[in-house]
């Protein structure tokens, strides 16, 4: 049976600081150094996940002695030092890249027969490279399943470094498994890449940790890395959390207008994936560098062309957050992520396609073209891949009904991540603390009234119809027979007109229930609700209205974004426009279901293009599809909602 996971949309901004687990690329690179090292070393804030345990499992059947603390994240390594020998030994990678890649050419090093295997997903990723690479060097190495595929046998006798020629292009660990190794040939290594490298900071990375156990890497240019024969040193090294991990955290302030902090990651970090929080900036988040820490606070999201082929681990991410953006967002210099753990540019298309969000594959990359108005809840498949899962889980935020199939998958690198990303939910603040508004928008015939109504019923609060206003105004020019257009005149009679909204509609001491709801006033309303003189007169009187009775329900098309921008739950209403066509006819008499569409989109073109506060999602804003939903089970989940960000 698939095991799933409901997301639960938080309603207001996500703060916190998580906790963040260490890097996954320091600890492989630093449990493989240590490995090799002569004498004792101490690693701290190691990650322990399914990518580590692979590696840490390795080295302990190469030789290496490893004493862990009660969490794991502490370790103590005592290493071979001297020659690797084996014989007949099988390595289980399970599905970590990292693991096999760095093993390989330590392998070929050592003396006696191994095999290099893993789980079905790490036999299908390539391995051509590496293995063209080490045969170039004399290695003998045979596939026993697939060409460039594991499992891999190894007789393996030494190595006489010399130089070799190796693409980076497919992916960097090829070239960070060669470096790790180049030590332990005799006459060291020169390192020639035939390519441009995708992930070039893990290069980077590789340099830096070897350097931490002693071992010098020279770079002559770009493409060249020497290293002499010698031998790693035992080191004590501390872990940073992992950057690619921390992107889920980030993302979620960023499109929950949330603030987020995360200690010991800083500007001078070993890690390429804190770029990621560069690309938020130039979305709009702001960015807090300290010391050793970062902050990201989620504002409006804009959109943008991004590289991001020195940190493509963040791709899909950044993905997720562009569904929530004003505007196209193109990801580029990623076409290698297709051999990841899955094709990640397919699942990027095929489970963003599933929420909603138009996505466009191109060679290297995706064009995301948001359209926060038809994002909807589906089951995500995730391709056992742990980042499918973290990043896809992010729209579960702000889109109710967003389920991620086999969750477990984030074992391989983060096992608590659902645990620490519920951590940041909001906090609940209680009803008396605030005049607590629940904010719902929408456009016509989204359900937004019956809904705002029965919530309203539901949660004993008053209930506020800012529509009715605008439409009173519009009554009352129709009975006064002023032009709509004639804007001053029109703001004039908003500020003149007397407008009484309880049970009914009172408009200048005349009931008004129903005159307010028919076509003419309908067909009017939007023009006279454009006038911004109209709106600077009405919405003071929206703010006094609620903030007298200390809150409630308050529908409308800009609640969220400036009546009352702090409210403490913000919800946009949708649904396909046939759907709402349909629920409007419903309730009309005088017009054809057509003419209903038709002022619909002529509507909804008014109410979203107009210059003074458009109907747009507002930041932070559920976004909830009401298609195929009953008004009672909007209302009731939208209740949910609400009490837990009341009472938590
Ligand atoms: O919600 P309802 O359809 O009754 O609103 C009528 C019209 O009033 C909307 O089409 C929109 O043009 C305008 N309106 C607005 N801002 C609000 C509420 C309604 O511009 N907060």
């Amino acid at each position: 049976m698939t095991d799933v996971r409901v997301m639960h949309p938080v309603g207001g901004p996500m703060i916190g600081v998580p906790e963040v687990p260490g890097s996954k690329s320091q600890t492989n690179r630093a449990l493989l150094c240590a490995a090799l090292a002569e004498g004792t070393s101490r690693l701290s804030g190691v990650l322990s996940a399914d990518d580590t345990q692979a590696m840490l499992e390795a080295v302990v059947s190469l030789g290496a002695e490893i004493e862990a603390d009660r969490e794991d994240t502490s370790l103590e390594v005592k290493g071979i030092g001297g020659d690797l020998r084996f014989e007949d030994l099988v390595i289980d990678c399970r599905s970590s890249g990292t693991t096999s890649r760095f093993l390989l050419p330590v392998l070929v090093a050592g003396k006696g027969n191994v095999t290099i295997d893993g789980s079905d997903q790490l036999r299908s990723r390539p391995f051509d490279e590496q293995i063209k690479a080490l045969r170039a060097l004399g290695c003998s190495l045979s596939e026993t399943r697939g060409l460039g595929e594991l499992p891999i046998e190894v007789v393996a006798d030494g190595v006489n470094g010399a130089k070799v020629e190796i693409s980076g292009s497919t992916s960097s660990q090829f070239v960070s498994g060669l470096m790790l190794a180049a030590p332990l040939y005799v006459g060291g290594l020169t390192i020639e890449l035939t390519d441009a490298t995708v992930s070039r900071p893990y290069l980077d990375l590789t340099v830096k940790v070897m350097n931490d156990f002693g071992v010098a890497v020279q770079q002559p240019n770009e493409s060249t890395y020497v290293v002499q024969q010698g031998r790693y040193r035992s080191a004590d090294i501390k872990i940073e959390p992992d950057a690619s991990a921390a992107s889920y955290f980030f993302a979620a302030a960023a499109i929950t207008q949330g603030k987020v902090k995360v200690d010991g990651l800083h500007r001078e970090s070993c890690q390429g994936d804190t770029q990621f929080v560069d690309v938020l900036e130039k979305l709009g988040a702001k960015i807090t560098w300290g010391k050793n820490s970062v902050e990201v606070q989620g504002d409006h999201l804009n959109g943008g062309t991004f590289d991001l082929r020195d940190f493509s681990d963040t791709a899909q991410t950044l993905a997720s957050v562009a569904a929530f953006a004003e505007s196209e967002i193109e990801i580029k210099g990623i076409g290698f992520i297709r051999s990841k753990e899955t094709d990640r540019i397919a699942a990027i298309v095929s489970e963003l396609t599933k929420c909603g969000v138009e996505v466009a594959e191109t060679s290297d990359g995706v064009i995301i073209k948001p359209d926060k108005w038809k994002l909807k809840g589906a089951s995500v498949e995730t391709y056992d891949d742990h980042r499918v899962a973290m990043a896809m889980s992010l729209l579960g935020l702000r889109v109710p009904h967003i389920e991620i199939r086999n969750p477990g998958c984030v074992a391989k690198t983060f096992p608590d991540f659902f645990s620490v990303l519920e951590k940041l939910r909001p906090r609940a603040i209680p009803l008396t603390e605030a005049v607590a508004v629940a904010a719902i928008d929408g456009p016509a015939g989204s359900g937004k009234s019956t809904v705002a109504q029965a919530l309203a019923v539901e949660l004993n609060l008053p209930h506020f119809d800012t529509g009715a206003m605008y439409r009173a105004v519009a009554v009352a020019a129709l009975r006064r027979q002023v032009d709509v257009t004639d804007s001053a005149a029109i703001a004039e009679l908003a500020e003149a007109v007397d407008i009484k909204i309880n049970e009914r509609t009172v408009v200048d001491g005349i009931d008004a229930t129903d005159e307010i709801r028919s076509a003419e006033a309908s067909h009017l309303v939007s023009v006279v609700a454009a006038n911004p003189d109209v709106r600077r007169i009405l919405v003071p009187r929206q703010r006094q209205w609620a903030t007298e009775l200390g809150g409630g329900v308050m529908e409308g098309r800009d609640i969220g974004t400036e009546v009352f921008p702090d409210a403490i739950f913000k919800v946009f209403l949708t649904a396909d426009l046939q759907v709402r066509a349909q629920r409007r006819f419903q309730e009309t008499t005088d017009q054809t279901l057509d003419e209903v569409l038709q002022d619909l989109q002529r509507r909804d073109h008014v109410d979203s293009t107009r210059e003074d506060s458009p109907l747009e999602v507002a930041p932070g804003a559920v976004i909830f599809d009401t298609s195929n939903m009953s008004v009672e089970a909007v209302v009731s989940e939208l209740a949910d909602m609400f009490r837990l960000r009341v009472e938590g």
